[in-house]
Formats: C-alpha cells, structure tokens, sequence
C-alpha cells in the first residue's frame, strides 16, 4: 500500500512538474492520473507537508482558481550529491576570525598566514 502511495506521489510530481507556471487544478489532476479526489487529496496533502509542491490561488478569466504548483526546491530524483571533503580544508571554515575577515578589514584574506600557507601547500 506504501509504496502504491509513494508511486503515485512520483506521479502526481511529475504531472505538476509538467505543467510549470500554469499549474494544474486538483480535479484535472484527479483526472489525469484516474484517482479519486479524495485519495488525491490524501496525496497532495503528503507532499504539501513535504514541501515539494504548493497550492495557490490564481486568477483565471477574471475567476479565482486553486492550482497546485511544484515548490521552487522541488525535485524528482534529481538531487544531487556534492562530495565536500576537499572544500573542508579550506582554512577559512575552521577559522574563528571567518566572520570577522573581509577585504580591507584588519582581519583578510590577503594579509592571512594560514590561507597563504594553504595555498602554497596546494601549489607544491
Ligand atoms: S582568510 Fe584567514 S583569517 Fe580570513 S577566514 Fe580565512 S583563515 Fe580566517
């Protein structure tokens, strides 16, 4: 049953994804993926908690209209993973005077003995 929920999630993304800017109003959306709206509204309301999608309230033809749209964060599958052990040795995230260092402050990055250090044990 779980997973029957969690592929028609992916599906009903995917159909809000399509439809972009325009958004897609529940009954079209009902339709279009053969739910009912209440088990449709049981989903949208999973993936509103979710934050992958959100309901808004547009004009159309001078009516006002609930559409469902994709969050601007949202993503199918796509994420990504970034290794950031390399960028974890960047003296500067360690650096108690990181909040404190600016260019032209008395603390920077140009005048810094570690960065430097780094920097030219990157070199060789
Ligand atoms: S440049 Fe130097 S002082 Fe500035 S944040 Fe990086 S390590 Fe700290």
């Amino acid at each position: 049953m779980e997973s029957n929920i969690s592929s028609y999630e992916n599906l009903i993304q995917e159909k809000i994804l399509e439809k972009g800017n325009e958004g897609i109003s529940q009954q079209e959306l009902a339709k279009s993926v053969g739910l009912s709206t209440r088990e449709l509204s049981m989903i949208v309301k999973r993936l509103i908690e979710k934050k992958v999608i959100v309901k808004r309230t547009v004009k159309e033809n001078g009516k006002s209209v609930v559409k469902l749209f994709a969050a601007k964060s949202s993503s199918i599958n796509n994420d990504i993973y970034i290794n950031l052990d390399t960028v974890k040795e960047i003296p500067c995230f360690s650096c108690k005077l990181l909040y404190k260092c600016n260019n032209g402050a008395h603390v920077n990055p140009g005048s810094c003995g570690k960065l430097s250090e780094w920097i030219l044990y990157l070199v060789g």
